[in-house]
C-alpha cells in the first residue's frame, strides 16, 4: 500500500522502531528491498535521490508506485535531499509521497523560510516533507555527494533550535545530526554516535526523527538510535556495496549475458543486507500495526 512518510512514521513513533529508507534506483535493487520488506513484514521508504532520479528517468517512479499498490506492506516514495523548491514540485509532479527539502547547509532562517514554502505546498496535496538541521558529515567521495560536509566538520543538531524549527516550518519528520555521515568510513575513522544529544533533542521534540549516513555504522549504535527515537534510517552503500560484489564475482563468467542470469544471485545477497537492516531497526513484522 502507497502511503505518505507522516503515516508511515507516525505509526514507527509511537511503537518505538525505525523504518529503513534504501536509496533505489534500478528495477534490480527495487525487486530486492521489496521482496525481502514483504518476506520481513516490514514498512519501507524507497528514497530516490535527484540524481539518482536524473539518472533513472521518472517512469521508473511510476513503476515504483506500481510496486507500492501491488504490495502487503507501506510503502512510502520519498525524495531524498531535495535541493529545490523546484525540485519538490517536479517530484509532487511525479507521484512521490513524501519530499525532502535540505538546506542545512544554509543559515537557520534560510533553511526556515525554504522549509515553511515547501510545507505549505506539499502538505496541500498529502505530501510529506522531511527537512534537516544540523550538517551531516561526508565519508567517502564514491557516492558522488554534492552536499554535506567533511566528516570532522560535522555540526551536530541543537535540541532547541530543532523545535523551534518545528514549530516555524511545520515539517512531518527532521533530519538531525548526531556524528554519522554519508557513504562507508575510510578505517582510520570511527563513526561515533551521540546518543546523548538524540535523548535530549527527542525531550524536545515530538515529530519522528531521521538519521541520514546509516551505512557502515556499528550495528549496536543503530539498533540504539532506532531505540532511542530514530523513526527513519537512511541505507544506500550497505544495499548498494554487496549488490555490486556479487555482481562482479559473477561477471567472472565471461560467456554470461542475460539479466535474469546475472541479477538473482546478487539480489539475493542484497536481500540478505535489507533483512539485516530490518531486524537492527526493529521493524520486522510491524506492518501488521498500520491496518
Ligand atoms: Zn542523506
Amino acid at each position: 500500500m502507497l502511503m505518505n512518510l507522516k503515516d508511515v512514521l507516525a505509526v514507527a513513533n509511537e511503537h518505538g522502531f525505525a523504518v529503513p529508507a534504501f536509496n533505489t534506483s534500478s528495477n534490480m535493487i527495487l525487486t530486492g528491498v521489496i521482496e525481502a520488506c514483504e518476506e520481513k513484514k516490514a514498512p519501507v521508504i524507497i528514497a530516490i535521490h535527484p540524481d539518482e532520479l536524473h539518472f533513472v528517468k521518472k517512469s521508473f517512479v511510476k513503476a515504483v508506485i506500481e510496486e507500492a499498490y501491488q504490495a502487503k506492506i507501506p510503502v512510502c516514495i520519498h525524495l531524498d535531499h531535495g535541493a529545490s523548491f523546484e525540485q519538490v514540485m517536479e517530484a509532487i509532479q511525479c507521484g512521490f509521497t513524501s519530499v525532502m527539502i535540505d538546506a542545512s547547509s544554509r543559515p537557520f532562517e534560510e533553511n526556515v523560510a525554504i522549509c515553511k514554502k515547501v510545507c505549505e505546498a506539499a502538505h496541500a496535496v498529502n505530501v510529506s516533507v522531511e527537512g534537516e538541521l544540523g550538517t551531516i558529515g561526508v565519508a567517502d567521495s564514491q557516492g558522488g555527494w554534492t552536499y554535506g560536509a567533511p566528516a570532522d566538520q560535522i555540526i551536530y543538531t541543537d535540541p532547541d533550535n530543532a523545535a523551534d524549527f518545528i514549530a516555524k516550518t511545520g515539517v512531518d519528520a527532521l533530519a538531525i545530526a548526531i556524528g554519522t555521515s554519508h557513504g562507508i568510513y575510510p578505517k582510520d575513522m570511527e563513526p561515533k554516535l551521540r546518543i546523548d544529544l538524540l535523548k535530549k533533542i527527542k525531550e524536545k521534540v515530538k515529530i519522528p526523527l531521521v538519521l541520514h549516513g546509516g551505512s557502515a555504522n556499528l550495528d549496536n549504535e543503530m539498533a540504539e538510535a532506532a531505540e532511542y527515537g530514530i523513526n527513519k534510517i537512511n541505507i544506500s552503500s550497505d544495499i548498494k556495496d554487496p549488490f555490486y560484489q556479487k555482481c562482479r564475482e559473477v561477471l567472472q563468467d565471461k560467456g554470461i549475458r542475460e539479466p535474469n542470469q546475472i541479477y538473482p544471485s546478487c539480489i539475493e545477497v542484497l536481500k540478505e543486507a535489507v533483512y539485516h537492516k530490518i531486524d537492527l531497526f526493529r521493524a520486522s513484522d510491524k506492518a501488521k500495526l498500520y491496518r
